[in-house]
């Protein structure tokens, strides 16, 4: 059974992608690599839902470090870019690299994102990044296909996952 690493941009978003790479075949790994998290209370509100929900699918989770202040250096120029634009490509590429990085270090044959179950979230842009950083690597999953988002949405109520309401970052906060 193939080895897959699945960056977890979130644990609701997770969840039907577990789902759904399992009915693929894979042996899934969670990877919670989101140093574009603030504030730092938000951080750590996602990383426990995440931690449940590996507790709750039964599957380990790896931690990338997060370094908010290298997210928002990489972020310079696009800071006030309308949300879905250049900040947010730049955004996946940033997790995606750090994904990739991991599953190439720890000899996962794959790795794929759930960013893409969001409808949000352009899936075409996602999936480009992550061939272009390993077309060999990388598995390109449309999770929002067949109602993959309502799927998610299910699966964290009943797992009681917390869901917050904005993106992620400190130009996507709401409040
Ligand atoms: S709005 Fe979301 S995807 Fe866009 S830069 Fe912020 S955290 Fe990243």
């Amino acid at each position: 059974m193939p080895a897959i690493l699945l960056h977890t941009c979130c644990a609701p978003c997770a969840s039907h992608a577990v789902e759904e790479l399992r009915r693929m075949g894979y042996r899934v790994t969670l990877c919670f690599a989101n140093a574009n998290l603030a504030p730092a209370e938000e951080y750590e509100r996602r990383l426990t839902a995440a931690r449940q929900l590996a507790e709750h699918v039964g599957a380990p989770l790896l931690v990338d470090p997060p370094d908010h202040a290298a997210w928002l250096t990489a972020m310079q120029g696009v800071e006030q870019a309308a949300e879905g634009g250049d900040r947010c490509g730049r955004c996946f590429r940033y997790s995606l690299e750090r994904v990739h990085a991991l599953a190439a270090a720890q000899g996962f044959e794959a790795f794929t994102t759930s960013l893409t179950i969001s409808p949000h979230k352009r899936s075409a842009v996602i999936l480009a990044i992550g061939r272009e950083l390993d077309p060999i690597r990388f598995l390109a999953v449309d999770f929002k296909k067949q109602h993959g988002f309502q799927r998610s949405t299910e699966l964290a109520k009943s797992y009681q996952l917390y869901r917050q309401n904005y993106c992620g970052c400190e130009f996507s906060h709401r409040t």
